[in-house]
């Protein structure tokens, strides 16, 4: 086998599924160059994610690819109802109204709206944004072998699996966003904490033509299946035209299922047998995990690789793309010098606590979901008549009220908070309530800035994203030229916007509101501090702000 050496590259990324494209992406954004690296072709075989969540939407919009993923091939007119029902051809206990993709407004948070894109769809998406940026080179069918960090950086052995041929790369810093059973993070030997199997699912995804004519249901994006025993199956629309995913959702217990047992199953769940052609088969286990750590100090976790949660609620992949825009600003940072190591180590005190948060609340979910199990519905449930319409009307209101949690989940994707960060400076204000299904917004210091509409199609979040954003608000906002000074003495770059809407200024709350890269908020005060040197190399990881 023929060993070749690249010269040094700043970034390697292993691992090509979203995570991994969008990391690509924004550091190719930025103009930080990188290589990725995944063992696969890259096509999907088995669409995974299909929420894209609206904190990541806000990303696809400062990237410009908004657009592409509403054109990314989901129909939009597909309705996103979620029903619970005993079969299709059964009875609805219960339905969640929602518009379909095209019909959905933002909420008042945020200029956009979480989109319907599944992964076979996204994943492209990513890709072709990265691909655009000269700096960044993909490179497919290419596996992560072993790496050994040193002084000034990462040689990483790499194979091509079609000629199994190894070489070795030279990086700064390599990035693992090489998913669950991630070899660099076993490699590192950082463990991965929380129960290791909360049910073992099999997925199929299958194609009907016309599936809503086989059955007297209203059309919907999700159905939760819930027999004597509790709930047992979802259906997903994973295309909204003809491809639907059937999950077996299984329990704690691991089962081969055979493809007649998977027939019967989804059989049982249009209360009928019909014409469907199974196109995949995917049994996959539901883990609650998160690594021990995020980094070493020069190779990071992210993604899967990082935290492994249930599907319940649509968090994993959102959250690793959490993870990579916190990541990318830190490592260009590093790159062109101005960052430190403190400010890469701040990754993992920032982004692994919400990787917690975010793992529990995604079980809490697959609890409610499940909850039929552990309370059975009463037999009336499942009995014909009036006192059983009776049973399923009050069975079916409980479990609804029950499920909006997971259905409305705002305060998950745009409340988190970087509380304690080092690099970001506390104003001493209280936290305020983590919330899920609602969302104060707020310019406290570790918060995601505010979303204030500027002008029509114009929002405060088109500031954000490559450089650190300086707001003076209102007609009477300090001078900052000794920010600006102290800025350029230590190579940060900075941008200074004077905004006047009176909106915006009581949404942030302060005259001054510094915003960092990623969209959060580092600092805001009514006037400078003395020091702004300080502040300045606080943010930037070089010292710590005197309390
Ligand atoms: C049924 C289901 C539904 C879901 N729905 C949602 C949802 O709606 N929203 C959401 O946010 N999340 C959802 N998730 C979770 C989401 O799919 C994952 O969190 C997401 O795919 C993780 O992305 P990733 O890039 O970190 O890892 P992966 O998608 O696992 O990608 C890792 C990549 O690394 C490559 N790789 C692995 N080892 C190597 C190596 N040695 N060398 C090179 N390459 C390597 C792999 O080939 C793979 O392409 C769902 C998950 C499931 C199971």
């Amino acid at each position: 086998m023929k060993h070749v050496t690249n010269n040094e590259i700043p970034v390697l990324i292993v691992g090509g599924g979203p995570v991994g494209l969008a990391l690509a992406g924004d550091l190719g954004w930025r103009g930080v160059d990188c290589l990725l690296i995944e063992r696969s072709d890259g096509v999907i075989k088995q669409a995974r994610m299909d929420m894209v969540g609206i904190r990541t939407m806000e990303f696809c919009r400062r990237w410009g690819i908004v657009d592409w993923v509403e054109n990314a091939g989901y129909n939009r007119d597909y309705p996103q109802d979620c029903a619970w029902v005993s079969s299709l051809n059964g009875d609805e206990f219960g339905r969640e109204h929602f518009p379909t993709p095209a019909e959905a407004v933002p909420p008042p948070q945020s200029p956009q709206n979480r989109e319907r894109c599944p992964q076979n769809f996204f994943d492209p998406v990513l890709r072709r944004f990265a691909e655009q940026f000269d700096g960044v080179t993909l490179q497919y069918q290419t596996e992560f072998v072993s790496l050994l960090a040193h002084d000034h950086g990462v040689r990483v052995t790499v194979r091509d699996v079609v000629s199994d041929r190894t070489r070795d790369i030279e990086a700064k810093y390599v990035v693992a966003c090489d998913g669950g059973a991630s070899t660099v993070r076993q490699q590192l030997g950082i463990d991965m904490q929380g129960p290791p199997a909360l049910t073992y699912t099999t997925n199929v995804i299958f194609r009907c033509d016309g599936l809503e004519r086989l059955h007297n249901k209203q059309p919907g994006y999700r159905y939760i299946f819930i027999g004597p025993e509790g709930t047992w199956a979802t259906l997903v629309a994973i295309n909204g035209r003809d491809q639907w995913r059937f999950s077996l959702v299984g329990d704690a217990n691991r089962r081969e299922r055979t493809t007649e047992e998977l027939r019967a199953a989804i059989e049982r769940a249009m209360g009928k047998p019909f014409d469907f052609e199974i196109l995949s088969v995917l049994p996959w286990v539901r883990r609650q995990q998160v690594a021990e750590r995020y980094a070493t100090s020069r190779v990071f976790l992210a993604g899967d690789a990082a935290h492994l949660t249930s599907p319940t609620g649509g968090f994993g992949m959102n959250t690793g793309i959490l993870d990579v825009v916190n990541l990318s600003w830190k490592l260009e940072a590093n790159v062109r010098g101005w960052g430190t190591p403190a400010l890469l180590h701040s990754y993992d005190l920032e982004q692994r606590p919400v990787g917690v948060r975010n793992v529990s609340e995604a079980t809490s979910n697959l609890a409610r979901m499940l909850s039929p199990r552990v309370t059975a519905p009463s037999d009336a449930v499942f009995t014909p008549g009036p006192e059983g319409d009776a049973a399923r009307l009050a069975f079916g209101q409980a479990y609804t009220e029950m499920m909006r949690r997971e259905w409305f989940s705002i305060g998950i994707h745009l409340g988190y908070v970087y509380e304690g960060s080092p690099v970001v400076i506390a104003d001493g204000t209280p936290q305020p309530e983590d919330t899920v299904s609602t969302y104060t917004q707020t310019a406290r210091p570790g918060s995601r800035a505010p979303h204030v509409w500027l002008s029509p199609g114009v929002s405060t979040l088109d500031l954000f994203g490559k450089a650190f954003v300086l707001l003076r608000l209102g007609a009477n906002a300090p001078v900052v030229d000794a920010l600006i000074d102290a800025a350029r003495q230590r190579g940060v770059p900075l941008q200074v916007h004077d905004l006047l809407h009176a909106e915006v200024r009581e949404m942030y709350a302060s005259p001054l509101v510094l915003v960092r890269p990623d969209g959060q908020v580092a600092w805001r005060g009514e006037v400078l501090p003395k020091d702004v040197l300080t502040l300045i190399d606080t943010v930037r990881g070089a010292a710590p702000m005197p309390s």
